[in-house]
């Protein structure tokens, strides 16, 4: 396994995926409960983010107190299922940029087609956090990636709900240097690169598609 994943283990994630997973949750209830995996997740992903000190003035005194350092982050969700993941965490860094890729899988090939991107102008000069529920063959995320790199972004961070062991893999051969978060690894894609046992499409059951 790549040493450049994180399984995040916590018993309110373990217990939200798991209502997620059940097929019988209404697509209001899935979208509640990926807002709230999303932001205990961020609190995770966050987890190094630079602190400086800065002087205030509290009612007794004054002192150096933390506040985050550094550029602003930007949150890319991979659409449409990684605006489920976003909405929590843009609830917990209000102040953060958003940039958005459209990719659709290809049915026959599985390959990611894009048909959408809109990013921050410098997005190249600040960390980036992308987001998809589902890491299945990886296609997407590779994809996703390679387009942030084209627009000069060194510093990715990958955030999904779910991962498939090849999806894991095929991320680590294609961009060693990305940091994976995740909250399960499952065990293996089915015929149509559905990750099993999974939560079924993401998208179908955030919108009640299907
Ligand atoms: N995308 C999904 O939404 N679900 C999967 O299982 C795999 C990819």
């Amino acid at each position: 396994m790549s040493s450049n994943i994180t399984r995040i283990d916590h018993p309110l994630i373990a217990h939200k995926l798991s209502l997620m997973r059940d097929k019988s949750t209404p697509s209001a209830v899935f979208r509640q409960l990926l807002r709230e995996t999303s932001l205990l997740m961020a609190y995770e992903v966050l987890r190094d983010l630079p602190l400086t000190a800065r002087r205030i003035e509290t009612p007794l005194e004054a002192m150096d107190a933390p506040f985050l350092a550094g550029r602003k982050l930007v949150l890319v969700s991979i659409l449409r299922a990684g605006n489920g993941l976003l909405d929590g965490m843009l609830d917990l860094v209000p102040s953060a940029r958003v940039g958005h890729i459209g990719l659709y899988r290809d049915h026959e090939t599985l390959a990611a087609v894009e048909y959408y991107l809109k990013l921050p102008a410098d997005v190249g000069e600040r960390p980036v956090i992308l987001v998809d529920p589902m890491l299945a063959t990886g296609n997407s995320v590779s994809a996703a990636v390679a387009r942030l790199k084209q627009h000069g972004c060194r510093d990715i961070r990958f955030v999904c709900l779910l991962a498939a062991p090849q999806g894991i893999a095929a991320l680590a051969e294609a961009h060693p240097d990305v940091r994976v978060f995740t909250a399960a690894i499952d065990s293996h894609l089915d015929d149509h690169g559905y990750i099993v046992p999974g939560l079924g499409d993401a998208g179908d059951r955030m919108y009640g598609t299907k």
